[in-house]
């Protein structure tokens, strides 16, 4: 079964301007367009958080763009996983390690949690919570974080961010998150309310930077249509998160153009004297 999303119009996320270039990586009615104004990349048109909420999921989404791919490009993906291993050159990071190695414990908010999975592997120092648009796995992750003394929110992220009390959170994971999310700059004020000064929030997204991105272009695996609708190079996701009120660290040796995706570490800037 084909699921139809309702295509809603939007303009940069980023710095609001309404003046996108077609980046010819689209396929209709999906446009892959850059910012006249700012040069972030965007999907010019996104689902809304009604038809996410209930009736549509990103892990259905998955199996469906897959079989397209095989159908539509035999040679290119075929290509794409034999050369797999290039992903093993080096130790593979992850977002929760990461988190791991920089908060010591306390809670943490898993935002786009899914069904808790990050949240829930997360040791007995961490309270896992979370938000997360669909209902299923959202009632999924909060039964499961409720056992270790957490809770997710079902609702858009900005929403159920607003839910909980300001400076309660050690630290955050946005695990291949922000490149769904259809308004990324109010999620990440709505994240810096809650942070606390001395909190860290680390984000992993596809890095549109990549070497692979440039070679691949439309067959590209980051590209991901309408799943992903915002296409963040190290640069553009800084820009947006100094924009929110953070300073942008990266971790070193691992945000390498070879590798698909990239690492951010997000930490409350100091308040201006
Ligand atoms: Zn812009």
């Amino acid at each position: 079964m084909t699921v139809e999303l309702r295509p809603i119009l939007r303009a940069c996320p980023s710095c609001g301007t309404d003046e996108p270039r077609d980046l010819g990586l689209g396929r209709s009615p999906w446009t892959i367009g850059e910012c006249g104004a700012c040069g972030f990349a965007y999907l010019t048109a996104a689902a809304s958080y009604a038809d996410l909420s209930d009736y549509y999921s990103w892990d259905k989404a998955i199996i469906i763009e897959a079989g397209r791919r095989k159908k539509a490009q035999p040679v290119v993906q075929w290509l794409d996983q034999k050369t797999r291993w290039r992903l093993h050159l080096f130790p593979r990071p992850e977002t929760r390690t990461f988190l791991q190695d920089l908060v010591p414990g306390g809670h943490v908010v898993d935002i786009g949690c899914g069904s808790g999975k990050q949240g829930l592997a997360l040791p007995d120092q961490y309270t896992p919570f979370g938000v997360e648009i669909s209902r299923t796995l959202a009632e999924e992750a909060d039964a499961a974080f409720a056992a270790r003394g957490g809770a997710c929110q079902h609702a858009p992220s900005s929403e159920g961010l607003g839910r909980f009390d300001a400076d309660m959170f050690d630290g955050a994971m946005l695990n291949s998150y922000l490149e769904h999310e259809a308004e990324p700059l109010p999620v990440l004020k709505a994240l810096h309310r809650v942070l606390n000064p001395t909190g860290v929030a680390v984000v992993k997204v596809p890095n549109f930077a990549s070497w692979n991105a440039a070679v691949m272009k439309q067959n590209w695996c980051g590209i991901r249509l309408p799943d992903h609708v915002n296409y963040f190079t190290p640069d553009s996701l800084q820009e947006m998160a100094e924009a929110a009120g953070f300073t942008v660290a990266f971790p070193k040796l691992t945000n390498l153009p070879t590798n698909d995706n990239f690492w951010a570490f997000l930490r409350p800037a100091p308040a201006q004297a």
